[in-house]
């Protein structure tokens, strides 16, 4: 029996922009993603039976065809004609539906470790590309880092990596849906856009403070209307003391960025026992080179 142990990050938007609505009913969009060092953590176990079988620590994932991860595996055996059986368990950290990639980024980490585990011949280049098959975000969590994604998530740019920061992550406990979020999504009602070649200079330059001045999320305008704790928790993030504060993807997990970890315990502890909110944490960014 064969096993490995993976971390799969969550990411947070420095930018998001949409561009425009396709004929297919996607929104073209433009926006910066960061990965972030909160991760959940897969490990998976070949067996004898061929099967795959998931488990997990939510009782109320679904560890069917229907969770990422299944999906990954078994998009995994088809393609590479693999006989080996896959046991998988999913510890879940990233909240769920919360605009952090956290089932694309299971599913990324899936599609890695079997590769890995089994020596499969595939780069990441050919992961990616069956990943986007299963969700735009996945070819951006195989790569992970900094990067501007195009498209609608898929067309990827690597840039510089970001400066090192404390980052707090606080999902309020309201469950926001990423279609209706774009379903009520109107441009007219957008007075300010991210400048993406703009913020790509600063994170070159490592000018956190630009970065923060500048960061910038056009889906704020409909979650903030129909959620006014997203604005609530941004508020707080810099009263206590965050250089920087914005809700992530479609949210409603909303970020802010700390010089130190003092400082972001403090606000941590302050915004939880204001809020009732139980899925906060502290965490780092993640960079794949220096
Ligand atoms: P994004 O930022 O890409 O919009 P998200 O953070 O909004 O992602 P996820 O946490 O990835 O959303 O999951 C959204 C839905 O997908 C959940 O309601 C869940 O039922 C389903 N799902 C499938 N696989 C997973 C998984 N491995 N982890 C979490 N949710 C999953």
């Amino acid at each position: 029996m064969k096993q490995i142990k993976l971390n799969a990050r969550a990411k947070i938007n420095i930018t998001l922009d949409v561009l425009r609505k396709r004929e297919d009913g996607y929104h073209d969009l433009s926006m910066i993603m960061q990965t972030i060092n909160l991760c959940d953590n897969i490990t998976i176990n070949t067996t004898e039976d061929g099967n795959i079988k998931m488990t997990s620590n939510y009782s109320w994932l679904p560890c069917d065809e229907r969770n990422l991860v299944y999906k990954a595996a078994a998009l995994m055996k088809e393609t590479y004609n693999i006989k080996e059986g896959l046991l998988i368990h999913l510890v879940k950290n990233i909240p769920v539906a919360a605009g952090m990639a956290g089932g694309s980024s299971d599913c990324a980490a899936t599609l890695v470790g079997i590769r890995n585990l089994l020596k499969i011949k595939a780069d990441d280049n050919e992961l990616m590309k069956l990943g986007k098959t299963l969700g735009a975000d996945v070819p951006y969590c195989i790569l992970r880092g900094t990067a501007l994604a195009e498209g609608i998530g898929e067309k990827l740019t690597v840039l510089p990596p970001f400066p090192n920061t404390i980052v707090l992550v606080a999902k309020p406990p309201i469950n926001v849906s990423t279609a209706t979020v774009f379903g009520s999504f109107d441009l007219k009602n957008v007075n300010k856009h991210p400048d993406n070649n703009k913020m790509t200079e600063l994170i070159k330059n490592k000018d956190l403070e630009g970065i923060c001045e500048n960061m910038c999320n056009v889906l704020e305008s409909v979650t903030i209307k129909n959620y006014p704790i997203i604005a609530e928790l941004k508020s707080s993030m810099l009263y206590e003391g965050a250089i920087g504060s914005l809700m992530s993807g479609s949210g409603p997990t909303v970020f802010g960025f700390y010089k130190s970890y003092e400082k972001a315990l403090k606000a941590l502890k302050n915004i939880r026992a204001k809020y009732h909110i139980k899925e906060i944490y502290i965490t780092t960014v993640f960079n794949t080179s220096k």
